[in-house]
């Protein structure tokens, strides 16, 4: 099958590599049909994540179709569609118990590497460097998913791969940002960072019952979007740091939008 794999800094190729099979009674086999790009790829492409291997496969945003369970997972059946998220999940551990599935004691086999580099291992991800398991990524045409009966999202019928596909990460992402906030009714909410994950803190943010939003950013698309799409009172950081060196009085900024419906 083909795949996207990490070759060193900036050096990133789409290989040939072997098939995934089932290890466990616990895996799935997942035929992904759409996967994402995330900004934490870009710390990988930029070789700021140590515990990378050359022919790494990555990739921890994806969606697809079962092709093949193991003999325990009961819940999943080939055909099915599922969203699969980043966080590999045991489902039995002390915090898996307590739906704290980014802290599960038992998918990340190197934790021992993330403790040394960081103090305290997360659970195993996807694609993500062998100090968080050295899982093969979804950047590819097949996918193993450990403990499949805890992670994979089902997607009702109905619904398109383009409309489910962020809830592997970027969604739920944004949504915490926004949840920590603990946003009372008539709020002015500022995001600082109009990338795919502050789009998504922004719409969060209004369904929280945020009612103005600020956002913050320095690329014209970014900001163009959280303006069209979500109302928000947009301010580009870096013309404003050039306009107070310059002592040109700063322009460009909207006044408040009108409110969302
Ligand atoms: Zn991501
Ligand atoms: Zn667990």
């Amino acid at each position: 099958m083909k795949a996207v794999c990490w070759y060193g800094k900036g050096d990133i190729r789409v290989e040939t590599v072997p098939e995934p099979k089932i290890l466990n009674p616990r895996d799935a086999i997942i035929k992904v049909t759409l996967s994402a790009i995330c900004g934490s790829d870009i710390h990988l492409y930029n070789g700021y994540i140590p515990t990378m291997h050359e022919g790494d496969i990555l990739g921890h945003e994806c969606v697809g179709e079962v092709v093949e369970v193991g003999s325990t997972v009961h819940n999943l059946r080939p055909g099915d569609r599922v969203v699969v998220p980043f966080t590999i999940a045991c489902g039995q551990c002390f915090f898996c118990q307590r739906e704290l599935w980014s802290l599960c004691d038992n998918s990340n086999p190197n934790a021992w590497m993330a403790e040394k580099a960081y103090g305290y291992s997360g659970s195993g991800l996807f694609g993500y460097s062998h100090m968080y398991g050295g899982y093969a990524g979804g950047q590819a045409e097949y996918i193993r998913v450990p403990f499949a009966d805890v992670g994979p999202v089902k997607i009702p019928v109905g619904l398109q791969d383009e409309q489910v596909l962020f809830l592997s990460d970027v969604f739920p992402t944004g949504y915490l940002a926004a949840e920590n906030c603990n946003i009372q009714r008539g709020d002015t909410v500022t995001v600082w960072g109009c990338g795919p994950v502050g789009q998504f803190a922004i719409r969060s943010a209004y369904m929280l019952g945020a009612e103005h939003i600020i956002g913050i950013d320095r690329i014209p698309e970014r900001l163009q979007m959280a303006r069209t799409q979500y109302h928000a009172t947009v301010f580009d950081y870096q013309e404003s740091m050039s306009a107070r060196r310059s002592k040109i009085p700063l322009e460009g900024v909207d006044p408040m939008p009108a409110l969302m419906p």
